[in-house]
């Protein structure tokens, strides 16, 4: 052969190789390319390639031949033959394999299967990593014996230092172009983490903060560039407190979270819901803020307990009052002043089952109102029966038109802010009724203790109390005032408090007109 051939093959292979970016359109580059300039009748190129998880295995390009003929063949293995090759000692050739003392001593076919390529003259060359491992073979094959020379030898030799470096290229860039997708995968996630209502929050071997989603911000009012890279025990506050008791559990499987309260400055105590897991980076944290859960369960139970003391304590009265009846014979004026006890505890008992009731039609929505005409002066003396003489006074305007509502639920509503006026305040009380533009205002006013601006709202809300464990001594579920704002609003009414602190307070609703 010419060293112009050569050369240029070798240049063609090089310029092939140069364009081509993908592992195995370079192997078949390689493999045409050499299979033509040896003049062999087939050429095949073995090479390893490592996949993503850094296992070998071996792939193949063929030349000169169809792949079908090749498929039913295994892998060429470690024979005296190949051997060789993939050990990278020095090209091997033989002007006819079948008679090379090489040849036939393995099992199971000793030589070449049934069906295999009628290959005589044979040469191979080791492909090498520029680090000098073998990273593939190179192999020829013509039926005719004796067609590779020494020439075609150093060809080989030649294309196959080429092929190693093209190896290489390929190599790296496919670590580049994967590193890149995983950038890019990181980087997807990290956007999809900031739509994440969970706070996730990422810390590395070391303790450094090295993600923190969005939810992780609201929920510990720390912003994302205070935390980043520093050690997550000094950048969250409370964090050393209760990171011991995080359950944090591996990929293998679920961790049930616990829940533990965090001291934040900008949020105070908030209540997480937290577990980890941990991988080779780190440990990744996920949380939710189960605060407002906390206070709900922490107000059912004390609900519970002041619904269970309210309805126990008329209970034992009346219990009380009937063994004393019973037990001997009383003076007339005793039996009277127990009778009466009991006539008052069984009307406070049959009240707070009646609050209790309407506050659970008030929630399923299974509450019928009427719309009826409502008259004030009615409606307030009525309330003002259910409470001793002398406390109340009554001012109705004149000409206050009747309004519109059902007449029981309104004096239900006078009658609760009659009764708290008594209970927190006591005398003197004031119910008045007027004419306000299109509606009729009732207005029950006290003077006493007044409530703070800032609780004016929250009064009435369901169970709300400003003393929820009755130290004051006062007695209450915390439902009269949300009954009360529940059935003026059902009757498309309004309802507030005016209230200043020790000067008093004035409760008032409104309703349309009749
Ligand atoms: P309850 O009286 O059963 O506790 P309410 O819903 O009727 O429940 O009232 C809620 C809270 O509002 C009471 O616990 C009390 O602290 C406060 N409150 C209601 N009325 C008055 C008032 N006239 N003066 C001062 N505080 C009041």
């Amino acid at each position: 052969m010419q060293e112009t051939t050569l050369s240029e093959t070798l240049y063609r292979v090089a310029v092939a190789v140069a364009e081509r970016d993908d592992l195995h359109d370079i192997v078949q580059v390689v493999t045409d390319e050499s299979t033509a300039v040896l003049g062999a009748e087939f050429g095949a190129f073995f090479y390893n390639v490592i996949d993503r998880d850094g296992e070998s295995y071996s792939l193949y390009t063929i030349s000169g031949v169809p792949r079908s003929r090749f498929e039913k063949f295994p892998m060429p293995r470690n024979t005296d033959v190949f051997r060789p090759t993939f050990e990278g000692s020095g090209p091997v050739r033989m002007d006819d394999v079948t008679t090379d003392p090489r040849f036939g001593h393995n099992e199971p076919y000793y030589g070449m299967p049934a069906g295999h390529l009628p290959v005589r003259s044979y040469l191979a060359a080791s492909v090498f990593s520029p680090k000098g491992d073998v990273v593939g073979g190179l192999f020829f094959g013509h039926a005719q014996v004796g067609v590779f020379t020494e020439e075609h030898e150093r060809i080989a030799e030649g294309i196959a230092v080429h092929a190693g470096l093209a190896i290489q290229k390929a190599r790296l860039l496919e670590a580049e172009r994967s590193a890149r997708a995983e950038a890019e995968a990181r980087a997807d996630a990290a956007i999809a983490l900031e739509f994440v209502e969970d706070g996730v929050v990422m810390v590395d071997q070391h303790g450094i903060v090295r993600l923190w989603n969005r939810a992780a911000e609201s929920i510990t009012g720390l912003r994302s560039q205070n935390v980043l890279g520093r050690a997550i025990g000094a950048a969250v506050a409370g964090w050393e407190r209760v990171a011991l008791a995080i359950p944090v559990g591996d990929d293998t499987g679920s961790t049930t979270p616990a829940t533990l309260p965090l001291d934040t400055l900008r949020r105070g105590e908030v209540w997480l819901s937290i577990y980890g897991i941990a991988f080779a980076g780190g440990t990744v944290y996920a949380f939710r803020d189960v605060t407002g859960q906390r206070q709900l369960e922490s107000l059912r139970s004390d609900v519970i307990a002041t619904v269970s003391h309210e309805l126990r304590t008329p209970i034992a009265a009346v219990y009380g009052a009937v063994q004393t009846l019973r037990g001997r014979t009383l003076d007339p004026s005793m039996a009277d002043v127990l009778l009466d006890m009991i006539d008052t505890e069984s009307v406070r008992l049959a009240s707070l089952v009646e609050e209790i009731l309407l506050t659970s039609q008030i929630d399923s929505e299974r509450l019928q109102l009427e719309r009826a005409r409502v008259d004030p002066e009615t409606v307030i003396r009525a309330a003002a029966s259910t409470v001793g003489d002398g406390t109340l006074s009554v001012e109705v305007a004149a000409e206050t038109p009747p309004a519109c509502g059902d007449p029981e639920k309104v004096r239900q509503v006078v009658t609760n802010l009659v009764e708290n006026a008594v209970k927190y305040a006591g005398a003197p009380v004031t119910v008045r009724a007027r004419a306000v533009r299109d509606a009729v205002r009732f207005e029950v006013s006290d003077t006493g203790p007044g409530i703070a601006r800032s609780e004016q709202q929250r009064i009435f809300e369901k169970f709300y109390r400003l003393d929820p464990h009755m130290r004051e001594g006062v007695r209450g579920t915390g439902l009269g005032l949300y009954i009360c704002r529940e059935l003026v609003h059902r009757m498309q009414g309004r309802i507030g408090v005016e209230s200043t602190e020790g000067r008093g307070s004035t409760f008032w609703f409104e309703l349309p007109r009749y």
